[in-house]
């Protein structure tokens, strides 16, 4: 198959790429490095089934990709940090964020409809907010503050949820939404500002773990490999079309909990110290994942203390 991966030079995107080459896949990845980096793709630019284009997904597609016959579009791009002191968060780059997940993903469903391809979007488990329901299941619409910092985010994700469905009724697209958890692992941007990344990135300058708030809010942690999997099973498998999947993985940690598994795993009685809870940041999350094991017979099998480590490697090397 030739997929066209928008987003692909992203910690996310840089993986499904390589899975999907690895595959034996023909990729074609679109990014404009607006939060992602060229060295996470560097080291597939020079295989013969790797296409690059730098280029921003919201603007028109150049004539060499609306000719080209694309098999299937995964659509990830979007900034996808929330920290606001970050230089890569959707809070620094609220209207790129917008604009890439409803006029970007607007693009690339022409560019489907063009082709008759299959197009997945990556949506996140964001578009749940502050859930009234524990664990969360794909049914449930979410309790969303349309208009706060995170909106910018939330909303967009939830638009492009929207117009995906529009071209699958309007149209009938081959569209499936994945919402992707809290998903770690190496080539996470040190600048990033997520939890996982800020603490590794902390522990190894031994510098201490910020808990915002109390650090009781609740996040389900999925290590990248098992996400792939789910992506590709997402796209792949029969009976999907119009079908809306979360994909992560379902042991609920809280935030404290996980500063003293970063800890554990790098062996460092490291200070913990608190800093102001951000506005909406979501007290609990967890997926569902039910409908995922059933459908796609995904199952997420990284052990945290596996996946933790597997990044601190990472991010030692990426650090010195
Ligand atoms: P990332 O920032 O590492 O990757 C996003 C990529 O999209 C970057 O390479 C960026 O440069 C690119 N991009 C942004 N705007 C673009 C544009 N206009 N044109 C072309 N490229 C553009 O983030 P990630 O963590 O890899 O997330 C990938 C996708 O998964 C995002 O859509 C995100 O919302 C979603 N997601 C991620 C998580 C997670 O935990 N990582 C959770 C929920 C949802
Ligand atoms: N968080 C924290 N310290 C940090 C970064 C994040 O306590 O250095 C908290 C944040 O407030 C949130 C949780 O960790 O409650 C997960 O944050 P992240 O940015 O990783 O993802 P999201 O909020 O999008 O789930």
């Amino acid at each position: 198959m030739f997929y066209l991966i928008a987003g692909g030079a992203g910690f996310l995107g840089s993986h499904l790429c390589e899975r999907l080459l690895r595959s034996g896949h023909r990729v074609w990845c679109l990014d404009n490095f607006l939060t992602g980096r060229k060295k996470n793709i560097e080291h597939l630019l020079k295989e013969k089934n790797f296409l690059f284009t730098k280029l921003d997904i919201t603007q028109p597609f150049p004539e060499e990709i609306t000719s080209t016959k694309i098999d299937g579009i995964f659509h990830l791009a979007s900034p996808a940090s929330p920290n606001k002191n970050s230089p890569k968060s959707y809070m620094h780059f609220p209207l790129e964020t917008m604009l890439v997940n409803s006029l970007g993903t607007y693009n690339l469903l022409n560019l489907t409809k063009k082709h008759q391809a299959k197009f997945l979007f990556a949506s996140s488990s964001e578009i749940y907010g502050e859930p009234l329901i524990h664990p969360q299941t794909e049914n449930y619409f979410g309790n969303v503050n349309p208009n706060g910092p995170r909106s910018c985010y939330d909303e967009g994700k939830r638009f492009g949820e929207a117009i995906s469905f529009t071209y699958l009724r309007k149209d009938s697209l081959d569209v499936r939404i994945v919402r992707i958890f809290n998903t770690y692992g190496p080539r996470m941007d040190p600048e990033d500002g997520r939890v996982v990344s800020n603490f590794i990135v902390a522990g190894l300058l031994n510098k201490p773990l910020v808990l915002y708030g109390k650090g009781s809010q609740t996040r389900s942690f999925c290590y990248v490999d098992d996400l792939v999997s789910g992506l590709i099973l997402a796209m792949e498998k029969s009976k999907t079309k119009g079908e809306v999947f979360n994909l992560g993985n379902d042991e609920e940690y809280s935030v404290k909990e996980m500063a003293h598994l970063v800890r554990e795993v790098m062996g460092k009685k490291l200070a913990i110290a608190y800093s102001s809870l951000p506005p909406d940041d979501p007290s609990r999350r967890k997926p569902n994942l039910e409908k995922a094991r059933r459908i796609l017979g995904y199952n997420p099998k990284v052990k945290i203390l596996d996946g933790l480590l597997k990044t601190i490697e990472y991010f030692k090397e990426e650090l010195t």
